[in-house]
């Protein structure tokens, strides 16, 4: 799978035993449909979180298009104790992070006493993540 944003092919890395795409080009990262509620198991905050993801029209940010079917994807602004902007399919088939997308998500789940996701994302991506 080629990377949204550069083109670039992607390489496959294990998170947790949940298979993401990863391009070392621009450090974003996709998540298949269903992957990230996966990662946020054991987030007390998980339903309050995925509540909170929330269509943005009138998002400046330019559109990418889904890795998988080519649609133009959804802009998805998820406010917490920071505010994130993310790329969902419109057909369902996965969300793209920009790069430091995906823990910017995941720390807003905090996770009380647990920080192994947190953790594991920044092993595997760095700050990037
Ligand atoms: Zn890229
Ligand atoms: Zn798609």
């Amino acid at each position: 799978m080629n990377c949204p944003v550069c083109s670039e092919p992607m390489v496959v890395l294990e998170l947790d035993q949940i298979e993401v795409d990863h391009c070392l080009n621009c450090y974003g990262v996709w998540l298949d449909s269903g992957e990230l509620e996966l990662l946020l198991e054991g987030s007390e905050n998980r339903e309050r979180l995925m509540e909170a993801f929330k269509n943005d029209r009138g998002a400046a940010e330019e559109k990418i298009r889904c890795p998988i079917c080519s649609k133009k994807m959804n802009k998805i602004l998820v406010s917490g104790t920071r505010r994130v902007l993310i790329d969902s399919c419109p057909a369902n088939d996965g969300l793209w992070f920009d790069s430091g997308e995906l823990l910017g998500i995941v720390e807003l789940g905090d996770f009380p006493g647990d920080r192994r996701v947190i953790d594991l994302i920044r092993d595997v991506f760095g700050k990037k993540g």
